[in-house]
């Protein structure tokens, strides 16, 4: 296993000269063991800084996405966090290595279970649900933060209304292909200010508020 060590090493210094700053977010990303998210037959791939096919035709993010996404949310540790696109899992393990409690969602019933395989196996305690994640999770909300992991044509509404005031939420929004990475942040009940970033490549966000299906 030096050799995953020595790649990992690899990439978290690749992740600094592409800009990331956050020493909490590179600490959390080096904690969570990338290499157990992925199938073993392109565990040679566990750090490289591309994302990564898994099961169900979905993918684990880029580690730089991952890096960018959850720099950019600011987390601090007992915040609620909520993510829509558990997946892998991963990105959620990094949430929860930054001392947040996550609530996560996904649509397919085998990432819901393969993942909540993963927390346990891994020692993470993630609050799950299996559904639309484009509702958000009123049980829960409002949120300090939220994440969404998939590409959405244009913000769910619900989601928005589940913000505290001040939250911040992340979220990739352009067409089935290509997204621009969009932080909203939320400064009183009626004021939400955007701010746009690069474009990145997600699995479209699938639901009510997302794309058809
Ligand atoms: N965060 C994941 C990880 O670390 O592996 C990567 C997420 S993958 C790029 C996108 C995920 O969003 C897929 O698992 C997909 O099934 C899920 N998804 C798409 N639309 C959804 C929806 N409306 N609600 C919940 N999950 C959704």
């Amino acid at each position: 296993m030096d050799y995953i060590q020595k790649q990992k090493e690899k990439l978290i210094s690749d992740l600094k000269l592409k800009g990331i700053k956050s020493e909490k977010v590179l600490s959390a990303m080096w904690k969570v063991p990338r290499e157990r998210f992925i199938d073993q037959s392109i565990l040679g791939q566990s750090y490289q800084d591309v994302a990564l096919p898994i099961i169900c035709g979905q993918t684990i993010s880029q580690p730089y996405t991952v890096a960018f996404m959850t720099e950019k949310l600011d987390i601090s540790s007992g915040m609620k966090v909520l993510e829509i696109g558990t997946g892998s899992g991963y990105q959620s393990c990094v949430l929860a290595e930054l001392g947040a409690n996550v609530y996560s969602v996904e649509r397919i019933d085998e990432l819901y279970f393969y993942s909540q395989n993963m927390f346990k196996e891994l020692g993470y305690n993630i609050t799950q649900k299996l559904g639309d994640g484009t509702f958000g999770w009123k049980d829960f909300a409002p949120y300090d933060r939220v994440m969404i992991t998939a590409g959405a044509p244009e913000t769910p509404l619900e989601l928005l209304k589940q913000m505290k005031i001040h939250a911040k939420m992340i979220i990739p929004i352009g067409n089935k292909t290509l997204q621009i990475m969009t932080l909203i942040e939320r400064n009183s009940e009626t004021e939400f200010i955007t701010t746009k970033f690069s474009q990145f490549r997600f699995v479209p966000l699938i639901g009510k508020q997302g794309w058809e299906n």
